[in-house]
């Protein structure tokens, strides 16, 4: 259970961020690693509570076995809690980086949680330096195929599981690197890329094998035992507003997506925030990656609209521990825009009334509606939309001939992972736009349910 007195002894300590005025001038990791020593003494912390939220519906969606691996690295037995790790979670290196932290959230210490995700990236990063990170290859296979249509954590996931219980997975990509989202949209600060292509490559060497640049075809039906649907939930939220023909407007995930291809071909970015007065829409995650990456790329200034209230600093009496906490969070793009600005990008209750050639007009909000005489005229040479989704493109579910949900997402009215026949889907093509652990989580039960029906089928 940890140390019994590590939570009084210890404080609870998160990998620091890099200096902003360092981090801005490059596109690499966020965060220092710390010691082992460190890291010991915040597994120490874990009192393994008798009802460990952690790892509950509430936590972790892998539903890790927080508390065992806590405990074992506590004891320095690393490699023997990076194996309780990989027991549930397939990609730590992944969520170890992005992952929101849910179980962090719903940890019995509340505001003074363990540091699991900390704990988690040191595990997998030293299980990859010491070299106990080794293809698993399946002693049997089943004879039967499966294609996965895309290759983010969903795709990822499913593909992993679905070799390791012997099928024989193909993962089909219509982009020309894999990853999905965690290659072409989390920026590579938050997640740099060579890690997405070391599992990649271990997957390879596992059996997994990829095909790029492909749009997947409804003849996989017929070609494989199984597909399974996995391509995302990335139709943008448009604005629907009055555009100057000249105004410079783009979606978030275009932009960072180019943002990323110029970081790894080191050329210039095909739309850069460069000298340019940037407006981001939409006060999220998203938006606050445009805000990082705008940055990074030396933008003149930067602005972030949000149409809804600023959050409260504490929970509400309506959203008690152990649920996730509705509060005010400053993120690291907003952390950096405070440093080179001064203050903070955000402007609350505030949404976009006319892009013009330049400059944008905005309109304070009650509620939904505009207030009259609360217009205002800010420069815009760049304008990013990161105004949220709205489900899948419309195109592979036309193509295999899939009905949407209401909400525009391939999810059965069962809620389950089979939508007819031999087909499948997961991820957020099934959920609608989430995070990253709740994809994995998903793809790996997709995975379950191919194997029971291709089991059944024996
Ligand atoms: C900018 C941004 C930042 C984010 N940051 C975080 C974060 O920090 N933490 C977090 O937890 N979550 C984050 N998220 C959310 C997270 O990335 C997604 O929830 C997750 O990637 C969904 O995984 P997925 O596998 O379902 O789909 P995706 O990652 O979207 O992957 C779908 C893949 O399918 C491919 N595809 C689609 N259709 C076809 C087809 N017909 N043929 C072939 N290929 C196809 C696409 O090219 C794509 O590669 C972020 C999202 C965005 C947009
Ligand atoms: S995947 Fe996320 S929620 Fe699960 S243990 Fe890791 S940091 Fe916590």
């Amino acid at each position: 259970m940890g140390k019994a007195t590590g939570f009084m002894e210890t404080v609870r300590v998160e990998n620091p961020y890099r200096p902003e005025a360092v981090r801005l001038g490059d596109f690499d990791d966020l965060h220092v690693a710390q010691p082992a020593e460190a890291r010991r003494a915040q597994a120490s912390r874990c009192m393994n509570c008798g009802v460990p939220f952690c790892q509950s519906d509430f936590g972790c969606p892998l539903h890790n076995l927080i508390p065992e691996w806590n405990d074992l690295l506590y004891r320095g037995r690393e490699r023997e809690a990076l194996a309780r790790l990989l027991m549930t979670a397939p990609f730590p290196e992944f969520t170890g980086r992005v992952c929101p932290a849910l179980c962090e959230k719903a940890c019995n210490l509340e505001n003074d949680a363990l540091t699991n995700r900390d704990n988690e990236l040191y595990l997998i990063e030293t299980g990859f330096a010491k070299g106990w990170v080794q293809p698993r290859i399946p002693r049997t296979r089943t004879g039967r195929r499966v294609a996965v249509v895309g290759s983010g954590p969903a795709g990822l996931a499913a593909a992993d599981l679905l070799n390791k219980l012997g099928h024989a997975a193909t993962v089909i990509e219509r982009a020309d690197r894999p990853g999905g989202l965690l290659m072409y949209g989390i920026p590579n600060m938050k997640l740099p890329k060579d890690v997405v292509e070391r599992r990649v490559r271990l997957m390879e060497a596992e059996g997994v094998r990829f095909i790029l640049n492909t749009e997947a075809d409804p003849a996989l039906m017929d070609d494989y035992d199984a597909v399974l649907l996995c391509g995302g939930a990335k139709k943008p939220r448009a604005l629907n507003v009055e555009t100057a023909p000249g105004a410079h407007v783009y979606f978030a995930v275009d932009y960072l997506t180019a943002a990323t291809r110029a970081v790894l071909s080191g050329e210039a970015p095909s739309v850069t925030a460069r000298d340019k007065a940037v407006v981001v829409v939409g006060g999220g995650d998203t938006g606050n990656d445009c805000v990082g990456t705008a940055l990074r790329q030396g933008c003149r200034s930067v602005v972030q609209l949000e149409m809804m209230p600023a959050p409260p600093t504490e929970r509400a009496a309506n959203n008690p521990w152990p649920e996730w906490p509705r509060t005010l969070r400053t993120d690291y793009g907003q952390l950096e825009a405070i440093f080179r600005q001064g203050a903070d990008p955000r402007v609350y209750q505030t949404t976009v009334k006319k892009v013009l050639d330049g400059a944008v007009e905005t309109v304070k909000l009650q509620g939904f509606d505009p207030v009259p005489g609360t217009e205002q005229t800010l420069p815009c040479d760049l304008m990013l939309i990161a105004a949220g989704f709205v489900g899948c493109e419309t195109q592979t579910a036309e193509a295999f001939g899939v009905a949407l949900s209401p909400r525009g997402a391939m999810m059965p009215a069962d809620g389950a992972h089979r939508l007819r026949d031999n087909l499948f889907s997961a991820g957020d093509m099934r959920t609608g736009q989430s995070l990253v652990v709740r994809a994995l989580a998903d793809g790996r039960a997709a995975a379950l349910q191919i194997h029971q029906f291709l089991s059944s089928k024996v």
